[in-house]
């Protein structure tokens, strides 16, 4: 587990399409860029804690994990 107690998101960029499915629903923690890349803005807090787990549930690709 990390130190703050919050998991650390980890991306497998073989397998994101860029769909953009994180990205709608914690945009604060995901961002796509004008190629399509996938960026992590910020670590995982208290507050949105929840949505990023979702985002991550809700991958198609499964393309995201938690690192606990
Ligand atoms: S939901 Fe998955 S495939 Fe879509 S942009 Fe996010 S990481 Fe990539």
């Amino acid at each position: 587990m990390s130190t703050t107690g919050l998991p650390e998101i980890v991306v497998d960029y073989d397998m994101c399409e860029a769909n953009g499915v994180c990205e709608a629903i914690a945009p604060e923690v995901f961002e796509l860029d004008d190629d399509e890349q996938l960026h992590i803005r910020a670590r995982p807090d208290r507050d949105n804690e929840h949505r990023v787990r979702q985002a991550v549930a809700s991958c198609p690709k499964v393309a995201l994990s938690l690192r606990e």
